[in-house]
């Protein structure tokens, strides 16, 4: 089926420049392994594992079939009050993959809701434990949570805030860690910029640790640019919160599920936060789903606080969606099966150094990476920020490649099933796209 303008008109899409997009579509049809197929039959290999979450490539046989299987057994399940098997054997599977601690596990259906869920649970957890003026929250400049009113506030992109009116009150920001002058073209963690979690310490001592809940980073920021934690910085944050008793959130919807080289960052980095926000990558991409993952003395407080009817009152119509735990059941089996969750370590030296040799191609002005997530940073157009990129993106399309970029910075999160020949085949496609733009 090829694309009828006339028939694109009511679909309002997301996060698209929506006028420029329906004069010429780019409609995907079909996807196996590292490649979609578009509507002309062409093919498209995947740099960015669809959306960061297409970890083991597209169409899994065994998650396919997984999903087949439970829409045809029970399609549904209400989710308050009552519980499926599968639920209970996906929390029970997750919890094992997770750090020493971060073992309870409640589901969502996107990347969004997990963190307005980890930020309702942070401030309502503090509230249990009798500390209720701890509702204070902490993001971070470039930091990105997801859509929705809690995560744009502390979230730290502008346009995703500007048109929103005030957000959530009590909201503030540390900066972000990205220091071009100190770090560029460092490959992995940064050697400078530690002492940015300093600013947590700068906001104790303008608000006292008694009114704040909670700090939430991402430990690899991928949405604003790919910025990688300089050394010794997220231990640095973990200490200030553990000194002044506010929980660390780690927002790891991009970097769960083995794209830095472990099953989660916080186990890359060896820092482990109180609570963790999932989605993406725990069920493949296939079925929206997402989690928060809270420590044991979290979920205890709860438990053992006094509303004895309902411990947390949250949750989502969709929680748990059996097609949701099917498919992830089926993930995680197809994750150990091929040894894809640390797979991103094994190819990170190649990878780095393929992205390495775009050093000297025009305009670009720095290139980042860790595990299977790099970002090359290139020099914005005169007085029209985002657009270079974004041509290359457009270029790259018309050779058969997907890529994704924001701002002025092309971000690349390959399926993690990636060989040495689609590595090759991205960097020679980016190198031409870069030569042509200039
Ligand atoms: N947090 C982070 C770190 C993300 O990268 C994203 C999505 N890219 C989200 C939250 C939001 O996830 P979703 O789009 O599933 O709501």
């Amino acid at each position: 089926m090829s694309a009828d303008a006339s028939r694109l008109d009511a679909y309002w899409m997301p996060f698209t420049a929506n006028r420029q997009f329906k004069q010429a579509p780019r409609l995907l049809t079909r996807a196996d392994g590292m490649f979609f197929r578009d509507d002309k039959g062409r093919e498209v290999l995947d740099g960015i594992a669809g959306l960061w979450c297409v970890n083991a490539g597209h169409n899994r046989p065994r998650i396919v079939q997984a999903i087949q299987n439970q829409a045809a057994e029970l399609d549904f399940a209400p989710p308050f009050q009552m519980g499926h098997p599968k639920a209970f054997e996906l929390a029970d599977r997750l919890a094992r993959l997770t750090p020493a601690g971060l073992n309870r596990i409640f589901f969502t259906n996107s990347g969004s809701e997990s963190v307005e869920t980890a930020l309702k649970m942070a401030i309502a957890y503090h509230r249990v434990r009798g500390e209720g003026a701890r509702t204070r929250l902490i993001g971070r400049e470039r930091g990105y949570h997801g859509v929705n009113f809690g995560g744009i506030s502390v979230g730290g992109m502008v346009a995703n805030r500007k048109m929103f009116g005030s957000l959530l009150a009590g909201v503030d920001h540390i900066r972000h860690t990205h220091d071009a002058a100190r770090n560029a073209f460092t490959v992995g963690q940064p050697a400078h910029g530690a002492e940015f979690a300093d600013d947590l310490e700068r906001l104790v001592a303008l608000h006292d640790a008694s009114t704040i809940a909670a700090v939430i980073v991402e430990p690899v920021a991928g949405s604003t640019g790919v910025l990688i934690p300089p050394q010794g910085y997220l231990q640095r944050l973990r200490d200030i919160c553990d000194k002044h008793g506010i929980l660390l959130i780690f927002d790891e919807v991009i970097t769960g599920f083995g794209r830095t080289g472990q099953p989660f960052a916080a186990q890359t980095f060896g820092v482990t936060p109180d609570l963790m926000t999932v989605a993406k990558g725990l069920t493949n991409g296939c079925v929206p789903m997402g989690a928060v993952i809270a420590q044991q003395k979290i979920h205890d407080t709860f438990m053992t606080g006094p509303e004895h009817l309902i411990e947390f009152f949250h949750g989502y119509t969709y929680s748990a969606h059996p097609l949701a735990c099917a498919a992830g059941l089926a993930t995680l089996d197809t994750y150990a099966e091929d040894g894809l969750l640390t797979r991103a370590a094994s190819m990170e030296a190649e990878f780095a150094q393929a992205l390495l040799s775009l050093r000297d191609e025009p305009n670009v002005i720095d290139i980042r990476n860790i595990g299977l997530v790099g970002g090359i940073e290139l020099k914005p157009l005169d007085g029209q920020p985002a657009k270079r990129a974004f041509d290359i993106f457009l270029d790259c399309w018309d050779q058969g490649l997907l890529i994704r970029t924001t701002g002025d910075t092309i971000a690349l999160s390959p399926p993690l099933i990636i060989e040495s020949g689609h590595i090759a085949r991205i960097i020679d496609t980016l190198r031409a796209a870069l030569r042509r733009a200039a």
